[in-house]
């Protein structure tokens, strides 16, 4: 019998009638005599609101208690599809992670699996259960509830297929599939049949929500198929594999974005060997991600200018960081708000030369300033005003003939 995971998102199970209509989808394959194990996400909003009601409580809540609090949306949805799996004939319960368990280690809050113990799980498969599983947590070495980050059911499906050894690892969500940019912002947006992990994990990491960047990375270290489909209308949607497994001519994949971005320039910094090793280091200390960076060559060789990017929250506290900072000199501070960064992705980039040409060119026709860039094997990143955003899409999906 073949094993399979299916995997449901908070807007899948949104509500009574959505929760109903999965239940449906996880009963025809079982009809199609498939062993199936689900992952289920929070009811659309939850976790969101449970995360609030922790910054309502304290400024400084526990990561711990974080953890046990913002994994329980996850709790009711399971129960409710296993209840209505129940209802409609079948055999169905929910697994707490920490019933399996789902083991995990590092950080509250940024947890990663590391093993499934399948022994529970096999022999309830094996007597005809479907488990409903919650997806997003584990449990830890001090037998703690803890969540592997935002958007991790993702991980928790992937993660599953492979201990089970699924045929198939599918993961239903609101839209139809990984799509060429977010189709809630960009109508022309088109459908990807099919995506490489790598162009994936870049399209996740620089701003598509769709699937979570730890996930990928889980899903490529694994080599596990995954389809992305949506849990509203019967039809194919998209398959992240491996990149040999995909013929295709296009230069760009896909195009991605990010909305809450903030600028720090350090104007006029004393330039010595290891200046930016102390700008940086108290900011990683206070976990403040870092993302694109840039060093002006100094004229004089004595003085610098740094700008970096960092998430629009953490600007008052960057901004405390560096002013408190003994081990560093500079004239001025430059603090920027509402700047985003937009990328286009793509393996076809590495063999096409004049790519970042055309990007520029194209911003540069529709006068749209660019701040800051960063660049990898497959991908390019510029830094632009957050006004600009969608203009830059619609010309650069042009551009690059996802519209067609
Ligand atoms: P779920 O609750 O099912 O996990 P998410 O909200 O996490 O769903 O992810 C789905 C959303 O991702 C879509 O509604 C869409 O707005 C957004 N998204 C961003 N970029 C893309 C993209 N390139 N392709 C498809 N969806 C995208
Ligand atoms: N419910 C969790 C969140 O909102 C996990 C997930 O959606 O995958 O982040
Ligand atoms: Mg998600």
């Amino acid at each position: 019998m073949k094993t399979i995971v299916l995997k449901f998102g908070g807007t899948s199970v949104g509500t009574i009638n959505k929760i109903k209509t999965v239940a449906k989808i996880i009963a025809d394959y079982k009809k199609k005599k498939f062993r199936v194990i689900v992952v289920s996400s929070a009811m659309s909003g939850v976790t969101n609101e449970l995360v609030k009601k922790s910054k309502a409580i304290s400024k400084n809540f526990s990561n711990a208690e974080y953890d046990v609090l913002v994994s329980s949306g996850e709790q009711v949805a399971c129960s409710l599809i296993a209840g209505r799996l129940i209802h409609l004939g079948y055999k169905a319960r929910s697994w707490l992670a920490w019933q399996i368990p789902i083991l995990t280690h590092g950080e509250h809050k940024n947890s990663r699996i590391y093993d499934v113990n399948k022994k529970k799980i096999f022999s309830y498969l094996k007597n005809g259960g479907v488990p409903i599983v919650t997806g997003f947590q584990g449990i830890n070495e001090y037998e703690r509830v803890s969540t592997i980050g935002r958007g991790g059911s993702d991980a928790s499906a992937i993660l599953l297929a492979k201990f089970f050894k699924a045929q198939r690892c599918i993961i239903y969500t609101d839209v139809e599939g990984v799509y060429t940019t977010d189709p809630n912002k960009l109508s022309k947006a088109k459908k990807i049949k099919e995506i490489s992990y790598e162009e994936m994990l870049e399209m996740a990491s620089l701003g598509a929500k769709v699937m979570q960047p730890a996930s990928i990375q889980d899903a490529r270290l694994n080599r596990i198929n995954i389809e992305v489909k949506s849990s509203y209308v019967k039809k194919s949607g998209t398959l992240i594999t491996k990149r040999k497994n995909i013929i295709n001519n296009r230069i760009i994949t896909g195009i991605s974005s990010t909305h809450n971005d903030a600028k720090v320039s350090l104007i006029g910094v004393k330039d010595k060997p290891g200046v930016a090793a102390s700008i940086f280091k108290p900011l990683s200390k206070n976990s403040i991600n870092v993302d694109m960076v840039v060093q002006n060559i100094s004229a004089n060789g004595r003085e610098t200018d740094l700008t970096f990017t960092i998430k629009a929250e953490d600007l008052k506290k960057t901004q405390k960081i560096i002013k408190t900072n003994k081990n560093i000199k500079f004239r001025k501070l430059l603090l920027k708000k509402d700047v985003s960064k937009i990328s286009i992705i793509g393996v076809g980039m590495v063999t096409t030369p004049g790519v970042t040409f055309r990007m520029f060119q194209t911003l540069a026709k529709k006068k749209i300033n660019i701040q800051v860039i960063s660049t990898s094997e497959i991908k390019i990143s510029v830094l632009i005003d957050k006004k600009n955003i969608k203009k830059a899409l619609i010309a650069l999906h042009k551009e690059f003939k996802l519209d067609n």
